[in-house]
């Protein structure tokens, strides 16, 4: 039998061989590339027996697929059933899993002072602890991965041997005697004397210290969560001015006096791969202000591994453990790296030498709608495969946006989304991404024939894609990816509506493409409406500068000069002077490209409530406004479409004249931004519902940015539910940009089959 899927690493030659010898047949087991092969001889009643038993009763990580099953030669002599040495083929098919939280038995271990594991912070067994962090190549065996340098003591390795133990095989198995162990530095990396670095770093962690701690997929910053002190000292040094922090807490009735957790969030707090869970916060006396201070939500995770149970039993009541980076550079991952780069925020180190082979950030999820939705994908979920309703031969390497880059490689019918990796912008994001590339790939063992990539032409993944031999290259527009993204998940055959809600994606007219309504096949799609173009005044610096975008769509409204007076009157905390040259710039079009982004309008409507003015983070002028919201508020601006060329175009005067004049007559901040809310979903509604019946479908998926506003996405899927279409929108998938490679490569997979070369 070979059998496939997830079941190395994972406990599972342990589990067949207790099995094998609790039935009494005899034979063996051995990873291979592929997975895993079984040979067994027995009565053909206790050969179907097992059979069934592996598939109902094997480990809680392991997916097994069984892929052949066939009748060898029955060996005459054989009496027993053995693990046998690994064996390596040429092509590779076993599946990594993700890295594992710590489990129950490890934890009981870790707590018991007569144990040989008390207090050993790199406890594991083949049911938990690192996995694809750790591994630099398949077959999952210890010379694979960094656990490599360490011998294993006889205590360890008698486990290791023992088929009844439970670390039989456990490639990460260690001690404090043979094990990788921990030890604190200052700023300057010079060891601090101590026999007990936990306690150590607690007690740094006590008096509001910010700690570098090395986790599994990388540095962690944390300082503890109560103190506006000391979380203000991290926004501070780090240089983060708004954007929340998440916090890890002891357990889950921790999490439960911070915020609401909602049953689907209990189970992810609790699950295996242990993401931070965004949850609604409630009022309470133990998080800083400063954690969180203009998001609705908290984004909480529990312990997920032993050094992480240890720290938490600090006198604190939360720790807020953000990435270990630079702002908008990766999280670190080597001792070296983080001491050259983290020096100027950390007070001090908690270290080890167990090396990350591949740095992940921790996973962000939350529940939407009494169900997951994933809002950042990597540690505890990546490389989980996705399937994809292959159509075309080959492998195949999607490279990504530009902003929330992930690479996709396609292998058969499963498709592999790397973690996050960032934004490209950043040369160090950029060096990052390729290491994904070279690393994933490698773990895969896909050998692309097609890449795809955006359209964009100065895209470093662009350009990347180009520069790669041997291969066919397919563009694909930015939203067709997401939208196809959608179909991927749901194997949707086409055509579907697709709603695009997005901030910049570069279009095949060469302008800004944002919020598009599209007839959408997963080889091509037709544009059939979008929101009315405006110039973004500076470029990228109207993404950072919502009052920019304010100028912008009162000039649009109201005309040049009407429009820059009424900016210096609305947009009070703003130079008059920078809004009379900002209105130059649109009024001579200089460095001023159209866009139909729904994120910048968001943005502008933001900035000219005063809500927000400057984003110190993406799309905070959006969340800000969707915090304000009267949720009572029924009524909507007015939606206008007109025809342009085919294509109905959402017009915004009529909607900015009604906004200002709300403003001028004193209606309350949240009203109004009720009101442009409700315009958005029913302008987005009509069109959805226009190209439905063109097409004769009632599928409409949503995708892009902002649909990670709840009360866009979850009034958009009722209204269109009203009307007997049927929403969908990604969940094991961001539905930002974290998605676009996925999509790409559903996009490059379908045209591939259409015009084979
Ligand atoms: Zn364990
Ligand atoms: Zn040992
Ligand atoms: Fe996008």
């Amino acid at each position: 039998m070979t059998i496939s899927g997830t079941v190395q690493g994972v406990g599972f030659r342990p589990f067949v061989y207790n099995l094998a010898v609790r039935l009494g047949i005899t034979g063996h087991v051995a990873n291979t590339s592929e997975g895993v092969l079984v040979e067994v001889q027995g009565k053909p009643a206790v050969l179907s027996l097992f059979l069934e038993m592996i598939l109902t009763g094997h480990p809680l990580l392991a997916h097994p697929k069984i892929m052949t099953n066939n009748p060898v030669k029955v060996i005459l002599e054989e009496n027993d059933f053995v693990i046998q040495h690994s064996q390596t083929g040429s092509d590779k098919k076993a599946l990594i899993t993700p890295d594992a939280t710590v489990c129950e038995e490890c934890l009981q271990e870790l707590n018991d002072p007569t144990d040989r594991r008390y207090r050993y912070p790199f406890i594991n067994c083949t049911h938990c602890g690192p996995r694809f962090t750790i591994i630099s190549d398949v077959p999952y065996d210890r010379p694979n991965t960094t656990m490599r340098p360490f011998q294993m003591c006889d205590k360890c390795q008698g486990e290791y041997d023992n088929p009844a133990d439970r670390r039989f095989h456990a490639q990460p198995n260690a001690c404090s005697v043979c094990g990788p162990h921990l030890w604190l530095t200052d700023t300057n990396g010079k060891q601090i004397e101590t026999t007990d670095p936990v306690k150590m770093a607690i007690d740094w962690l006590e008096q509001g210290n910010i700690v570098a701690i090395k986790g599994l997929g990388g540095f962690h910053l944390a300082v503890r969560a109560d103190s506006d002190q000391a979380v203000g000292a991290l926004r501070e040094r780090k240089y983060r001015k708004a954007k929340s922090f998440a916090v890890m807490v002891r357990d889950i009735d921790a999490a439960m006096k911070l915020a609401r957790v909602d049953p689907v969030a209990r189970e992810l707090l609790l699950s295996v791969g242990r993401p931070v869970v965004l949850c609604p916060g409630v009022d309470n006396e133990v998080l800083s202000d400063l954690v969180a201070p203009t998001s609705r939500y908290v984004g909480i995770m529990l312990p997920y591994t032993p050094l992480h149970v240890l720290l938490m039993a600090g006198n604190y009541p939360a720790l807020v453990m953000t990435s270990g980076n630079n702002s908008d550079e990766p999280i670190e991952c080597s001792n070296e790296g983080a001491l050259e780069k983290l020096g100027a925020i950390a007070d001090g180190y908690l270290m080890h030498n167990r090396d990350i082979y591949t740095s992940c950030d921790d996973s962000v999820v939350k529940t939407f709608q009494q169900a997951p939705q994933m809002i950042r994908r990597a540690r505890g979920f990546v490389p989980a495969a996705l399937g994809i309703d292959r159509k075309s031969q080959g492998d195949i390497l999607a490279v990504g946006a530009e902003l929330k880059n992930t690479v996709t490689f396609v292998k058969g019918p499963q498709a592999f989304v790397s973690q996050h990796i960032g934004d490209l912008g950043n040369a160090t994001t950029y060096e990052s991404f390729l290491r994904t590339v070279e690393k994933l790939g490698a773990l895969t063992g896909a050998r692309p024939r097609i890449i795809a990539c955006d359209m964009h032409p100065s895209m470093l993944s662009t350009r990347f894609a180009q520069s790669y031999e041997g291969v066919r290259l397919i563009k694909v527009q930015h939203h067709h990816a997401h939208i196809a993204a959608v179909m991927g998940e749901y194997n949707l055959p086409g055509p579907v509506v697709g709603i695009v809600a997005d901030g910049v994606g570069y279009g095949t007219d060469q302008t800004v493409w944002g919020c598009e309504a599209m007839a959408v096949w997963p080889e091509r799609f037709e544009r059939k409406g979008y929101l009315q173009q405006i110039p973004m005044p500076g470029g990228d610096a109207a993404s950072r500068q919502p009052w920019r975008m304010a100028v912008s769509y009162l000039v649009d409204a109201y005309g040049l000069e009407k429009g820059v007076a009424l900016g210096c009157e609305l947009l009070k905390h703003i130079d008059p002077k920078q809004i009379e040259a900002v209105g130059m710039m649109i009024g001579r079009g200089v460095n001023s490209p159209l866009t139909s982004s729904l994120g910048r309008l968001f943005d502008g409507v933001s900035a000219l409530l005063g809500v927000c003015m400057e984003n110190s983070y993406e799309a905070q002028g959006a969340i800000e406004l969707e915090n304000r919201v009267d949720l009572d508020e029924t009524l909507a601006y007015p939606i206008e479409i007109a025809e342009r060329e085919k294509c109905k175009v959402i017009l915004l005067p009529p909607v900015i004249d009604a906004l200002v004049k709300d403003i001028n007559a004193g209606i309350p901040a949240g009203k109004i931004a009720g009101r442009f809310h409700n315009f958005i979903i029913g302008a987005l509604e009509q069109m959805a519902l226009s190209i439905a019946d063109e097409l004769s479908t009632d599928c409409v998926a949503l995708s892009g940015g902002v649909f990670q506003n709840d009360l866009i996405l979850s009034r958009m899927t009722q209204a269109l539910k009203n009307k007997g279409l049927l929403p969908y929108f990604s969940r094991k998938l961001p539905v930002n940009d974290g998605g676009i490679s996925y999509g790409q490569a559903v996009v490059a997979d379908a045209i591939a089959a259409k015009t084979a070369i």
